[in-house]
């Protein structure tokens, strides 16, 4: 069964382009998920992180990270590790974005960065996906090794402090999301997987859903794809949009 709280992460890449206009997008969430029972999370740009973190009083919408480096200091130029992050009380990080991978990323360097977030107490949200699908289904292959690698030396008693993200690269930024009953088949795959890695059935990791969500297909991936949440990348930058994703999430959860 999928947790009943449901995780709503959003991804704002670079954007937006003023502190001005972050704060305004960041109220309005903010009032839109006034008394939620979701989970709301905003993983901002990290320049705007201070300014978002002033505004933010509770709990209602956390901060995230969209990256962060393994070591805690040093000669690491343009980088930002999880002590830098600390100081503004981040609860999560996404690592292993397609489109950090895209840039170089290995499986390797996503899983220093899962065990360093669960060492700072961070919550990582693993991103995972293929980037293309094949008649013979060797994209689960690779699902599966993406997960297997990730996840090395995460023990069994940290998996509840840890996010899958499953977020298909071809359903990223498209005109259309992956359907409720192909996400439904995923969340049972990676459960299957963490199943045979960890050998319980009492796993607590959330299984969210990435990839062109809108209000418009949030609930059908939830209930029929019984995903745990979702991570949104351009519909986190429309407040109405956004809200609207929060308030089924909500009627959910
Ligand atoms: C993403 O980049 O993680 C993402 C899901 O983007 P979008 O919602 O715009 O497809």
């Amino acid at each position: 069964m999928a947790q009943k709280k449901k995780i709503i992460i959003g991804n704002w890449k670079m954007n937006p382009v003023s502190v001005t206009e972050a704060t305004d997008i960041f109220k309005k969430i903010q009032k839109g998920a006034v008394g939620t029972k979701a989970q709301v999370v905003i993983c901002p740009p990290y320049i705007y992180i201070d300014a978002l973190a002033r505004h933010n009083k509770s709990d209602t919408v956390l901060l995230g990270a969209q990256n962060l480096n393994a070591e805690p200091a040093g000669a690491r130029t343009g980088e930002i590790s999880g002590d830098l992050l600390k100081q503004f009380g981040l609860s999560y990080v996404i690592l292993g974005h397609s489109e950090r991978r895209e840039l170089g990323e290995t499986d390797a360097a996503v899983n220093t960065k899962i065990l360093a977030a669960l060492a700072w107490k961070f919550k990582p949200v693993l991103c995972i996906g293929e980037k293309a699908r094949d008649d013979d289904g060797n994209y689960l292959g690779f699902i599966k090794n993406q997960i297997e690698q990730a996840l090395l030396g995460v023990k069994k008693e940290q998996l509840g402090q840890l996010v899958i993200a499953y977020e298909p690269v071809w359903a990223i930024g498209a005109a259309t999301a992956m359907t409720p009953s192909s996400v439904h088949e995923m969340v049972l795959f990676i459960r299957k997987t963490l199943f045979e890695l960890y050998k319980t059935r009492t796993i607590s990791t959330p299984i969210i859903y990435g990839g062109s969500v809108k209000p418009e297909n949030a609930e059908a991936i939830m209930n029929e794809g019984e995903a745990g949440g979702l991570l949104i990348g351009r519909q986190s930058l429309d407040p109405a949009a956004f809200s609207a994703i929060i308030t089924i999430a909500s009627s959910l959860s």
